[in-house]
């Protein structure tokens, strides 16, 4: 067996296969090699083989190679949801090829409107080879060499196996254990390393890269982690787990968790026809029963021959992953990036590929595999992991829904309006039940930060779970109460207990729009300083619901919504009238419309950026649109005519000096001259170390300032924003950020312009008063934050503010800051 140089099947551009949009592509997780984003149409085979298979679709073929490699082309991403259309094979199984036989005829151009990517991943599927890259990030044409695969000998086979392993403990740090995120982020911190890795607790081990094996470990704080690694950068691997797992997992709190009962009214006394639960999610709901019945999926239990059953598979596992891929809303982003992870956890795959290999259909090798999984979480006894078994059944549901030719499990005929009855519930079944608008949720079994109740909780759906199998005695069309503020559900009301329960309604109705109507006035401090409280948007339901939680304006309105995740850039009419719905959404608000900042974490395909090392350091925000006049013109133009003259204001990101400013005022001029529009105020963000320094000189051309805390502490504190591993120390309260917020301020001070900030460190309340001590009289957050923050600054006086900031700026660190902070509460 020798080694096999494998030519480019196409002209494209070469790159590491870590760049493939999919994680099952990037994190190797099909196998070593490269991917080519295409130039042409034909793929052509990169050496001699045998095909081994040819998707039914003609999007990915497999070679055998000599050497025993076997070769995976697979074109693009998510590309077998086209079903075939766009794709023509043109070799069938079992035929002889040649280096440069045409494979696949591709129809580039339909093809890529479609979908996500044309990254062409070509790997080697099986194991026992190294595949040694030849070019890389740069374009290659067909015959130009890309990789040789060259077979490990068993002697460096054997000494791989053997490797010298490496050992290492660490004590687990407050938290709660290695859950789904943290384990996440060890897999995440391991992506760039070749080494095995395994963690050791409580006599299990665990692939240190599979999510829920590390979960199944059922560790908690202060436990003690052993990690072995075998491998040439072992030792590399397992020090940067160790620095992560040391600085701290947690990052975020892992669920906005709903409180349980309070003891008080655990013990409140039920009346017979009352059953109690947790409370998931809060609120009332009056109205008749739909029990929720989920069907077994049939499966066969013998396949139909590896190759053909692992195929299915992918595709299964690819469609899905594109569909976790567009979430619902941004509670069901973060669960479906944990569905993401879980999907491709390698060992469930091994799991379910053993049992492929042992001649199992694929629909029966996943499902053994996910409930192995499950078994093992079960084990545990921890609650938090236990809840995580849902997510396993959902992904189990959804794959054999995919794989017996159903794309969804049928969705339920619930009525809405009703109240929906169910042993356990999955996430995707939520969505769905959100979808048709049902009144209220009680669940048999199920946890309070279970990823349905959290569902439940960010769409307002009053949820109880865990109220036991009794509940499920209630029949389809029973008149039901649920009470999920106090975990009850009147299973049997008669007339009075249903007309107490509506008049209770409306008095929280009643209460809760009270404490929103105080949401509704303007915001001042108890000293009579107005303090603007504004909104962060990406969209017009966005606006709608910050109007709805009391925002006096928009603060931010990130266009970067419409730009990305397409392939091609939105045409000046498509822009206008999206702005111009926000701007309706917003009623008579003010909206400031941030300029188009794509580049580093926000890539649009339509704009490719040339390779960059340090793409946050490089062609971002206002600097890609100088590059593009053609682009800023365009988008000038449509916010001028989207949204209303008096409340427009136009703002500029990664600005880092006077005369880039200066140079969109001479466009925004130009295109206001040209369609006969009066001038709207044109503001920068100061979210580089650079703009805070300057501000001063900035302010002079800026009608107004405003602080993106999210970059000014990534180039602050030198962390990348996008970085898991150092996210617990990307901390907007240290000192060096403070004190460069508190420079912008006096730079906007001294030419009398307004500072605000919409950074993430607007919408917390801990830091307003700090905030406002710096000279900052507007505050841009999120939403749901806005009641929080307007009763905060209400309780604020201006000079407590003042003496707060000057003591805080001569603090040493983010804690003593924080501490100061919390002091003041
Ligand atoms: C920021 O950097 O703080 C900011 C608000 O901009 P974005 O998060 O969109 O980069
Ligand atoms: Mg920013």
């Amino acid at each position: 067996m020798s080694a096999i140089r494998l030519a480019a099947p196409w002209a494209g551009w070469a790159m590491p296969l870590a760049d493939v949009p999919d994680p099952a592509f990037a994190q190797g997780m099909m196998g070593e090699g490269i991917a080519i984003d295409p130039l042409e149409g034909t793929l052509r085979a990169p050496c001699a083989g045998v095909v081994g298979t040819v998707a039914a679709t003609g999007h990915a073929v497999t070679l055998l190679l000599e050497n025993g490699a076997e070769l995976l082309l697979h074109v693009g991403v998510d590309t077998v949801a086209l079903q075939g259309k766009g794709f023509r094979a043109l070799v069938e199984r079992g035929a002889s090829v040649d280096q440069g036989t045409p494979l696949i005829e591709v129809d580039l151009a339909s093809v890529a409107a479609k979908v996500k990517s044309l990254r062409t991943p070509v790997l080697i599927a099986n194991s026992g080879y190294r595949c040694t890259v030849l070019a890389c990030d740069r374009l290659v044409e067909p015959g130009d060499p890309i990789m040789d695969v060259t077979p490990l000998d068993l002697a460096t086979q054997e000494r791989l196996h053997e490797g010298e392993e490496i050992m290492r403990a660490v004590e687990l740090p407050p938290g709660h254990g290695l859950h789904a995120r943290p384990a996440a982020r060890i897999g995440a911190a391991l992506k760039g390393y070749g080494a095995q890795v395994r963690i050791e607790a409580h006599g299990r081990s665990a692939d240190a890269r599979s999510t829920t094996g590390l979960m199944a470990l059922g560790t908690r704080a202060g436990d003690r982690l052993h990690m072995t690694a075998v491998g040439a950068d072992a030792a590399a691997a397992l020090a940067a787990l160790a620095a992560l797992i040391e600085t701290g997992l947690e990052g975020e709190t892992e669920t906005p968790a709903a409180p349980v009962p309070a003891a008080t009214l655990a013990h409140e006394p039920l009346s017979a026809n009352q059953l109690r639960g947790v409370r998931a999610a809060p609120g009332m709901a009056i109205g008749s029963v739909f029990k929720l019945v989920s069907q077994a999926i049939a499966v066969e239990r013998d396949g139909r021959g590896t190759d053909r059953e692992m195929a299915a598979l992918t595709a299964a596992l690819s469609n899905l992953s594109a569909e976790l891929g567009r979430p619902a809303s941004t509670a069901a982003e973060e669960i479906m990036a944990a569905h993401r992870a879980m999907l491709y956890d390698p060992e469930l795959l091994a799991l379910a590929r053993s049992a492929i290999a042992k001649g199992r259909s694929a629909g029966w090798a996943w499902r053994e595999a996910t409930r192995a999984r499950a078994g093992s979480l079960q084990a545990t006894g921890d609650a938090r992991l236990v809840e995580r078994v849902a997510d396993l059944r959902d992904l189990e549901q959804r794959i054999l829904a995919r794989l017996s030719g159903d794309i969804e499990p049928g969705a339920p005929s619930a009525p809405a309006g009703s109240i929906v009855i169910a042993d356990d519930l999955l996430p995707s079944r939520f969505l769905e039940l959100q979808k048709i608008g049902v009144a209220g949720i009680a669940t048999a079994r199920g946890g309070a930060t279970a990823h349905a109740a959290i569902l439940a909780a960010a769409a307002g759906v009053p949820m109880i779970v865990a109220v036991g199998p009794a509940v499920l005695e209630l029949a389809n069309g029973d008149m039901a109460v649920l009470d999920a503020d106090r975990a009850i559900i009147d299973c049997k009301p008669d007339k009075a207990a249903i007309a107490d329960a509506r008049a209770l309604q409306a008095r929280r109705s009643s209460d809760r729009a009270a404490a929103l109507e105080s949401a509704h006035t303007l915001c001042r401090t108890r000293d009579g300083e107005r303090i603007e409280i504004f909104a962060n948007l990406g969209s017009a339901a966005d606006a709608r619901s910050a109007v709805a939680a009391g925002a006096e304006g928009c603060g931010l309105l990130r266009t970067e919504f419409l730009f990305l995740d397409r392939q091609t850039a939105p045409d000046e009419a498509e822009q206008r009238a999206a702005y111009a719905a926000i701007a309706n959404a917003l009623e008579d608000r003010p909206l400031i419309v941030r300029t188009l900042d794509v580049g580093a974490d926000k890539q649009a395909p339509y704009l490719p950026a040339a390779f960059e090392d340090n793409p946050a350091l490089g062609l971002r925000g206002v600097r890609l649109s100088l590059a593009r006049p053609e682009l800023l013109k365009t988008q000038l133009r449509a916010i001028l005519t989207g949204v209303p003259a008096p409340r427009c204001r136009i703002m500029v990101p990664m600005v880092v000096d006077p005369s880039e400013l200066l140079r969109v005022r001479e466009m925004l001029d130009m295109c206001q001259h040209d369609l006969g529009l009066e001038r709207v105020p044109l503001g920068v963000m100061i979210e580089t170390p650079a703009a805070a320094l300057m501000a001063a000189e900035i302010a002079v051309h800026a009608d107004f300032l405003s602080v993106g805390t999210n970059d000014l502490t990534q180039y602050t504190l030198c962390i990348d924003r996008t970085s898991d591993a150092l996210a617990a120390r990307a901390d907007a309260l240290h000192p060096a950020v403070i004190r460069l917020i508190a420079a912008a301020g006096t730079g906007a001070a001294r030419h009398d312009r307004p500072l605000g900030v919409c950074g993430a460190l607007a919408s917390d309340p801990l830091a307003a008063p700090l905030l406002l001590g710096l000279g900052v009289t507007e505050l841009s957050a999120i939403p749901a934050m806005i009641p929080a923050l307007k009763a905060r600054v209400r309780a604020l006086e201006m000079a407590e503010c003042r003496t707060l900031a000057e003591r805080a700026l001569s603090l040493g660190s983010p804690a003593e800051i924080r501490a100061l902070l919390e002091k003041t509460i």
